[in-house]
């Protein structure tokens, strides 16, 4: 592999913080709004190495720089941090991050100040003398960004201080938590209410990445934004893979995928605990470096579990859905869900964690449908029974999901209100391998008057041990076997059957009806296909069980990366920092593309930004330039 020239480099990353006052820009272009954008770009490359803005960046940073309260919805990885940590640089004064994880703020306060940010946090993990200098630090105004939980916020004594300084932004990260409709809750944050009271004149950043409107407007409304302006990425994560595969063979499967990823960070989610400790138990078996997540462990070792994890000692999580709100880790590569999570909510959030840099990453679900009879049990436990009949609804659009044979991501999308108009997203099992269909008309008859022949009181499974031929006592009892129907369909499995008749629920030539049991019953489309009026193409069985491998981008020099990986982890050990406070791994493979060979070369690299040049630019540099000597890569 060849180092591209130093022309491609440029042209990819053309400022540096020099070019940006010197070359190709003139003041007007930085100007929208009445505001003058060259200092936040130039604080953009000085302080994070990127040169240009993610979608939507600039225009909240230029309404935060207005004194606007903002209200920030970006899907994970779409960037929300960066649209208060650039403000909160250039604005004089503190800026107050509100975060609901003691946990993360330490490695968010690291991450910053590996990009030479003045940074701190205050909260009960700290001893005396630490929280004696922060306040010291405060004080003497040379902090740029403190992060606190919201209960501490709210302590009176604590306020009134900060009152005292110069507040000029207030963020408040996982919004969402303010409200009991959200996934995670938190009555901390519920306090917030009056935040606006007390500080009437800083403006206020919320930022979440919930999906669901009803979440949406309950921040809004909580937190009593004044005319916030909102911005809404669209929650569509392109570098998500999303696959769903039958749970037939599924630890095979899950063995066979596990194979090819080898040193990649992943969190396979599970339904109950025990099935997480065994499935842990048995990947270790294997080889894996993997560990169990969940409720039921002690909270000491959890937090254990969660730090290995975040510092890449251990690759694979196996997980319930007790994992993950504490997960900040950028480069988890795989997320599967070995069995079905009980709504689309669920699912997007737990997808979620995955490709945080925005590196391409993998979404696996095992779908089976008797994963739906656990979820049952449960909401049958629940008391009232509107909220019931709305878990049936959630989790029959879960099923959908997996059962549709059109594009994934579309499906995600629309739950979620977003209109998504690509014929083809190129990135799920549905749009890189569409199903095959087949005419499916006879089959379609048969079940059909199948149905009616029943007289519509009987499900899924029913139907197709009738087409089958089979002579369970219920059949006999029933004297179906006895009608024309029965035995009619010898030619495809049991199972094979029960598909056919929910993809002709889902093309709505029947209809099923019931929550626990659902039944089968006829439609006037379905009437048509009987009378012979009217053809249907079918979904062609599957014949093989098979993982779709997407070809990883593969025009980075592996070895390389694997090498730089391992200083990346030295470092990070040596400093007791997760790896990718260092660099993230879309800078380590820019750096396997690149192969940087100077100072300069290594400042075009993503994610590079002063302080990382100047802290690791020559170990860096040093490996990669041994490695291209071994292996006789000259430069362009
Ligand atoms: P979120 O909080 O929305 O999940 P993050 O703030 O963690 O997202 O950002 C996601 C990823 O995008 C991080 O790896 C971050 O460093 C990177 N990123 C943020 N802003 C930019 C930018 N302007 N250019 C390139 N990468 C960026
Ligand atoms: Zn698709």
């Amino acid at each position: 592999m060849g180092k591209l020239s130093n022309n491609t480099m440029q042209q990819r990353k053309t400022l540096n913080p020099v070019d940006i006052y010197t070359v190709g820009h003139s003041n007007t272009e930085f100007e929208k709004n009445g505001i003058n954008m060259e200092p936040a770009y130039h604080a953009l490359q000085k302080y994070f190495g990127y040169t240009t803005f993610l979608h939507l960046q600039e225009d909240i940073i230029q309404d935060i720089l207005l004194k606007k309260d903002v209200f920030v919805l970006m899907p994970t990885g779409g960037g929300k941090s960066l649209c208060y940590q650039l403000p909160a640089l250039l604005l004089d004064g503190v800026t107050i991050v509100v975060s609901p994880l003691i946990a993360l703020m330490k490695d968010q306060v690291d991450s910053l100040k590996a990009n030479g940010i003045a940074a701190a946090h205050i909260n009960s993990s700290l001893c005396f003398d630490e929280m004696q200098n922060v306040k010291l630090d405060l004080a003497e105004n040379k902090i740029s960004i403190l992060y606190v939980a919201p209960e501490r916020l709210m302590i009176p004594d604590f306020l009134s201080a900060l009152k005292r300084l110069n507040v000029s932004l207030v963020a408040i990260d996982e919004a969402h938590c303010i409200s009991e409709w959200g996934h995670d809750f938190r009555p901390g944050y519920r306090q917030l209410k009056v935040l606006k009271e007390h500080f009437p004149k800083v403006p206020l950043v919320a930022l979440t990445a919930t999906a669901t409107s009803r979440v949406q407007e309950d921040i809004t409304a909580q937190l009593k934004l004044s005319n916030p302006k909102t911005y809404k990425a669209s929650f569509n994560r392109k570098n998500l893979f999303y696959q769903v595969k039958s749970k037939d063979n599924a630890y095979y499967q899950l063995l066979r995928y596990l194979e090819g990823r080898k040193n990649d960070s992943g969190i396979i989610y599970c339904y109950s605990r025990k099935s997480a400790d065994d499935l842990a138990n048995k990947l270790k078996k294997e080889g894996h470096r993997a560990l169990p997540y969940h409720a039921g462990l002690k909270s000491d070792l959890r937090t254990e579990t969660q730090d290995k994890f975040i510092k890449d000692d251990v690759e694979i999580i196996v997980a319930t859905v007790a994992f993950g709100m504490g997960i900040d880790k950028s480069n988890v590569r795989f997320v599967i869900h070995y069995d079905l999570p009980k709504n689309l909510e669920t699912y997007y959030q737990e997808t979620g964690r995955a490709g945080r840099d925005g590196e391409e990453s993998d979404c696996i679900i095992f779908f089976s449908r008797s994963d739906m009879g656990k979820i049952s049990y449960f909401i049958e436990q629940k008391g009232d029974e509107t909220e019931k009949q709305n878990a049936y609804k959630k989790l029959r659009c879960m099923v959908a999901f997996c059962e549709g044979g059109t594009c994934r991501r579309k499906i995600l999308l629309e739950y979620f209100g977003e209109m998504y108009d690509e014929t083809n997203c190129g990135n799920c099992d549905n749009c890189l391998n569409p199903k095959e269909t087949t005419d499916g008309t006879i089959i379609a008859q048969k079940i059909v008057s199948c149905v009616a022949q029943i007289g519509e009181r009987f499900g899924v499974n029913y139907i197709a041990d009738i087409l089958y031929g089979s002579r369970i006592q219920k059949i006999v009892h029933n004297r179906h076997d006895t009608i024309a129907a029965h035995g009619t369909g010898k030619e495809y499995s049991k199972k094979q059957w029960q598909a056919f008749t929910r993809e002709l629920v889902q093309l709505g030539y029947l209809k099923s009806e019931g929550d626990r049991y659902p039944i089968i019953k006829l439609t006037q489309d379905g009437c048509d296909i009987l009378s012979g009026t009217k053809g249907v193409l079918l979904t062609k069985p599957e014949e093989k069980v098979k993982i779709i491998q997407k070809d990883v981008d593969g025009s980075f020099d592996h070895d390389l990366f694997e090498i730089l990986r391992s200083l990346r982890k030295k470092l990070a050990d040596g400093a007791g920092m997760p790896p990718y406070v260092i660099f993230h791994d879309s800078s380590l493979i820019e750096m396997a593309t690149y192969f940087p060979r100077s100072q300069s070369d290594f400042r075009t690299i993503i994610g590079v930004g002063e302080s990382k040049l100047e802290k690791y630019g020559e170990l860096f540099l040093e490996e990669i330039a041994g490695y291209c000597k071994e292996h006789n890569i000259k430069p362009a």
